[in-house]
């Protein structure tokens, strides 16, 4: 895999788009909305600018997403494609093996992106990848029609937590203004990806709020295979619960570290301590204040683990 340090403007990637003429697009394992909104947003930009565009991906699309993707996912990626891939960190984060040739363009907004592809657009200041393929349009000179707007705005809207994290700037709304004007219903958007849970959702989360234990500044809930057993739910219905952990006064950071088939999956959250710098000494990564990794531990011991690395940087309380 070729690692390169160049990030180039969008000006340049504008360019650079108008000469594809065969595109595979595609994102990051686990995809969240910006992931899908943004790849989705990509496709019909390529497709506009008359090239042919494909979204693949390795893993089933989240159905509270699914009506986002214009038709079934390519499962596996042709030699003749040229990769774009967008909202991923690492190469090595996306849903298909990347080429020897790496990828044509990587657009993304994590801060730790270490440009690895032949054509860079990442810009940490943006609430979301959407926002950055937003800019594509319109530096583009292309209309922003309704599906194409209905895919921005579910990537802004979930990556900023609903307009509440700290990444939502001015711009990100006005952005938002003209994706409503574009046709987007809030409300209609809102029925699509949140009221799409499940009973058995709503069991794992309440496990999941149950097991949340208080160390000092820190929050950690732990969710076993036995868990989602109980309930018959899974290990991604369980991280539903994040943001209501978040809501405890006087927390720093906030861990959910569920059980997985190769250990544990961390997500942290913090309003203040860098958890992006946490989650990568653990082979992880992501933002600074919304980060994750995987540990080959299980959940108890993933726990203490992690108190292990946040002693040096919150008061744990003493209470361990
Ligand atoms: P999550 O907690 O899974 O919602 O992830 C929060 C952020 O961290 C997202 O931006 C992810 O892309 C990033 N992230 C999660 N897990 C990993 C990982 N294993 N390696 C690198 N980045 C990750
Ligand atoms: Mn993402
Ligand atoms: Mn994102």
């Amino acid at each position: 895999m070729k690692t390169r340090t160049k990030n180039n403007t969008l000006a340049e990637i504008a360019e650079f788009l108008k000469t594809l003429d065969r595109v595979a697009v595609t994102t990051h394992v686990g995809a969240d909305g910006d992931a899908i909104g943004a790849s989705v947003a990509l496709v019909r930009l390529v497709r506009r600018l008359g090239a042919e565009a494909v979204f693949c991906h390795a893993e089933a699309v989240p159905d509270y997403l699914a009506w986002l993707l214009p038709g079934e996912a390519l499962r596996e990626l042709a030699p003749d494609h040229d990769l774009l891939v967008a909202d991923t960190s690492r190469a090595d984060r996306t849903g298909v093996p990347v080429p020897e040739t790496g990828a044509r363009l990587n657009v993304d907004h994590h801060e730790d992106n270490p440009l690895y592809a032949e054509y860079n657009l990442v810009s940490p200041r943006a609430a979301a990848t959407a926002e950055i393929i937003a800019d594509l349009y319109a530096e583009l000179d292309v209309p922003l029609d309704r599906p194409a707007a209905e895919a921005l705005y579910v990537g802004i809207r979930t990556d900023t937590g609903g307009f509440n994290f700290r990444n939502i700037s001015p711009r990100a709304h006005e952005l938002v203004a003209d994706l409503l004007r574009a046709g987007v219903v809030p409300a209609e958007v809102n029925e699509r990806i949140n009221r799409r849970g499940s009973i058995e959702q709503l069991r794992i989360v309440g496990v999941s709020l149950a097991n949340a234990v208080r160390y000092g500044d820190a929050l950690i809930s732990t969710v076993e295979n036995a868990d989602y057993e109980r309930t018959g739910a899974t290990e991604l219905d369980s991280k539903e619960s994040i943001d209501q952990l978040r809501t405890v006064a006087g927390v720093d950071v906030v861990a959910h570290l569920r059980e997985v088939p190769q250990g544990t999956k961390g997500s942290l959250r913090s309003e203040t301590v860098d958890v992006g710098e946490i989650a990568r000494r653990f082979g992880g990564g992501g933002h600074r204040l919304a980060a994750g990794y995987t540990t080959r531990r299980r959940p108890n011991e993933a726990r203490e683990e992690l108190l292990g690395m946040l002693e040096g940087v919150l008061d744990l309380g003493g209470g361990r």
